[in-house]
């Protein structure tokens, strides 16, 4: 988890290598179906290019779909979902039913001012449609209002970590791969 910019999508994918479990972004998800101009990836893109969550009840499918359809018994490394109070309600059910259970939400932590430069930065490599200051602005907004209340939801649950998400890219895995061991 963290703000848009944060880098959970880049240490997402070093620790997916590293550790050997599977690696799922509901963001790179929905847009490979915007790529494949699926139903799901045109109803997607309304609200990506907008800065918005994309509905929960779709993300739900996506990630029962998903997490049905790669079965993997070394769990999963999940990056940007949850991102709403129901979609963590919505998961604990999913995980209750496969027998799995959440270890660990890692919480990337940084000032926003930091990550608007990182992102513009961003999209001009990435070519990333929601990536402008307009809708990183909006991006930033939504994360406070439906995603922050994540933060104290899992820490009543006891798995939250804090991780400062400021420093090199190697440093920052070098903190979380500290806190799962
Ligand atoms: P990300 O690649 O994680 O930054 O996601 C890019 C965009 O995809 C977000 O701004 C949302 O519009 C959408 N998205 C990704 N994951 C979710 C999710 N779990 N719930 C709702 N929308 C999502």
């Amino acid at each position: 988890m963290g703000p848009p910019g944060v880098g959970k999508g880049t240490q997402a994918k070093i620790l997916s290598d590293k550790l050997k479990i599977l690696h799922l972004s509901t963001g790179e998800i929905l847009r490979n179906e915007i790529a494949k101009k699926t139903k799901i990836g045109k109803t997607a893109k309304s609200f990506i290019d907008h800065g918005k969550l994309v509905p929960d009840g779709i993300i739900l499918d996506i990630i029962t779909e998903k997490t049905l359809d790669k079965q993997s018994n070394d769990g999963y490394l999940l990056d940007g979902f949850p991102r709403t109070i129901p979609q963590a309600t919505g998961f604990d059910k999913i995980l209750y039913k496969m027998g799995h259970k959440l270890n660990i939400a890692i919480n990337l932590i940084a000032e926003e001012h930091e990550l608007i430069n990182r992102i513009i930065d961003r999209g001009k490599i990435s070519g990333r449609s929601d990536d402008t200051l307009k809708i990183i602005k909006e991006r930033q907004k939504i994360y406070w209002e439906q995603t922050s209340p994540l933060i104290d939801f899992y820490n009543k649950k006891n798995i939250l970590k804090n991780i400062n998400g400021i420093g090199k890219i190697e440093e920052i895995t070098e903190r979380i791969l500290q806190v799962i061991k």
